[in-house]
C-alpha cells in the first residue's frame, strides 16, 4: 500500500507541476494582447489583470499542493494519525468507550486538519483575492464564519459520523451497504436543510424586490414550465465581489438564488439569460444525472472502505498500527479519505469533460428560451469580474476546466445565435 499511494502521489504530482507550468506560460505569453475575437469587448487592462490572477492563483495551487502532499505523508507513511490515535485511544478508549473514542479520534483529526489549513486560507482571502481587488470579508466575519462554520460542522457531522461508525461496527460484513443507504438519506436531507436553515446562517436572503426583473424572470420560468417558487437576493458582497446566480435545493426547498453582486452588474435581459442557463441543466437532467451518478460512485466507495477496513496491510502500508482489542473504524475511514484524492485525481479529465458537455447543452438551451447576445454579454462580463482568462492552455483547460473556455462558449452561442441575425 506504501508503494502504491508514493507512486500515485509522486505522479501526480509530476502532473499537476506539468500542468500548472503550462497554463502559467501560455497565460503569461498570450499576456501582451487582447484576443482578436474580443478586441472590441474587453480591455487590455482587464486582460492582463485576468492573466496576473491567473498566474498568481496557479502558483498558488502549487504552493498548496506542496503543502498538503508533505501534510499526507506525515499523516501517513511518518506516522502522524498513528500518533494521534494512541494519544487519543489512551484517554478515551477506558473511560469513555469505544464509539466516543473513535468520534473523538475524527474531531481531533478534523480540527488539527482544519488549523493546519488556517494559515493558506488566511493568505488566499487577505492577500491574494485582496491584492485583486476581490475580498470584501473582514477578520472579523471571516473568524465568525469559521466559529459558526465549527458549530454546524459538529452539529450534522458528529450525528451522521456516529451512525455510520455505529452501521460499521454492528451491521455485519455487508455494514458499507447500509451505511450507504444512511449515507444517501443523509444528503437528501441536507439538500432540504441547506437552502432553508443553513445558508441563511451565513448570508442574508432578501425576495427579489425589482419588478421589472421579476416579471422576466416570473415570465421565464412559466415559459420553461418551472413553478417560480422562490426568488430570492443573497448579499454576497459581504465577503467577495466575485458574481454569481445558482439553483439550490430539492422539492418544495427549491429556490432560485441571485447573487446581489451579480444584479448590480447585469441588466435584467442579462440576468435572464443566465438563470435559463441555469433553468437548462435542469431541463437535461444534468442535476439529476449528477446527484445518481455521486450516489453511485459513493456506493462504490463504501464497498472498497468494506473490504479495505478487513486487510490488515491497508492500516500497516499507510503506517497505522491497528488495535486488535479496539474498534479501527474511525481509522479505516480516515485513512480512507486521505489516500482517496491521489487516486481519483486521475479521473478528473473525465469528469471535466462531462461538465463540459452539460455546459454547452445549457448554453444552448439559454439561447433557446431566452436571448444568446443577452447570454454572451452576461458571460463576459463575468468572466471579467472574475478575472476568468481568455487564453488557458488548452491542455490545461481540457484536463480541468469544467466549464468550458470563454472562447468556445461564446463561439458555440454565435452559432446558434448570430449577432448579425
Ligand atoms: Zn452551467
Amino acid at each position: 500500500m506504501s508503494t502504491l499511494l508514493a507512486a500515485a502521489l509522486a505522479l501526480s504530482l509530476l502532473l499537476k507541476l506539468w500542468l500548472a507550468s503550462r497554463q502559467v506560460r501560455h497565460v503569461r505569453q498570450h499576456r501582451g494582447a487582447v484576443p482578436p475575437a474580443f478586441a472590441a469587448s474587453v480591455p487590455l487592462a482587464a486582460h492582463q489583470k485576468a492573466a496576473d490572477y491567473t498566474a498568481a492563483n496557479t502558483a498558488f495551487g502549487m504552493l498548496s499542493l506542496a503543502i498538503s502532499s508533505a501534510l499526507l505523508i506525515g499523516w501517513t507513511l511518518l506516522g502522524g494519525l498513528n500518533a494521534l490515535n494512541e494519544w487519543v485511544q489512551d484517554h478515551t478508549l477506558q473511560r469513555f468507550g469505544p464509539l466516543a473514542y473513535q468520534l473523538a479520534l475524527l474531531t481531533a483529526f478534523t480540527l488539527i486538519g482544519g488549523l493546519l489549513d488556517l494559515p493558506l486560507s488566511l493568505y488566499h482571502t487577505f492577500r491574494l483575492e485582496q491584492r485583486f481587488g476581490f475580498n470584501r470579508t473582514t477578520l472579523a466575519l471571516y473568524v465568525a464564519d469559521m466559529v459558526k462554520g465549527v458549530g454546524v460542522g459538529a452539529l450534522i457531522g458528529l450525528p451522521i459520523a456516529a451512525l455510520i461508525l455505529w452501521l460499521m461496527g454492528t451491521a455485519g460484513p455487508m455494514w458499507w451497504l447500509w451505511a450507504w443507504g444512511a449515507w444517501v438519506g443523509f444528503n437528501l436531507l441536507i439538500m432540504v436543510l441547506y437552502p432553508t436553515v443553513i445558508a441563511p446562517m451565513f448570508n442574508k436572503f432578501e425576495p427579489l424586490q425589482d419588478d421589472l426583473l421579476k416579471g422576466r424572470v416570473e415570465a421565464l420560468m412559466a415559459r420553461c414550465g418551472f413553478a417560480a417558487k422562490g426568488l430570492f437576493v443573497m448579499d454576497g458582497s459581504r465577503r467577495s465581489a466575485h458574481g454569481n446566480a445558482y439553483f439550490t435545493g430539492i422539492g418544495a426547498a427549491k429556490r432560485v438564488v441571485f447573487f446581489d453582486t451579480l444584479l448590480q452588474r447585469l441588466h435584467p435581459g442579462e440576468v435572464e439569460a443566465v438563470l435559463a442557463h441555469e433553468l437548462g441543466h435542469f431541463k437535461h437532467r444534468h442535476v439529476l444525472k449528477r446527484m445518481v451518478g455521486a450516489f453511485a460512485l459513493s456506493l462504490l466507495g463504501f464497498a472498497l472502505l468494506g473490504w479495505l477496513s478487513t486487510q490488515v496491510g491497508f492500516y500497516l502500508g499507510l503506517g497505522v498500527q491497528p488495535n486488535m482489542a479496539a474498534p479501527n473504524d474511525a481509522l479505516a475511514l480516515l485513512l480512507f479519505l486521505l489516500v482517496l484524492p491521489v487516486f481519483s485525481f486521475f479521473f478528473t479529465p473525465l469528469a471535466a469533460q462531462l461538465s463540459r458537455r452539460d455546459e454547452f447543452q445549457a448554453d444552448a438551451y439559454a439561447c433557446a428560451q431566452s436571448s444568446g447576445r443577452d447570454l454572451s454579454n452576461a458571460l463576459l462580463k463575468l468572466h471579467e469580474d472574475n478575472a476568468g482568462t481568455l487564453t488557458p492552455d488548452p491542455v490545461y483547460a481540457g484536463f480541468y476546466y469544467s466549464h468550458p473556455p470563454a472562447s468556445e462558449r461564446l463561439a458555440a452561442i454565435e452559432r446558434l445565435s448570430p449577432r448579425t441575425a
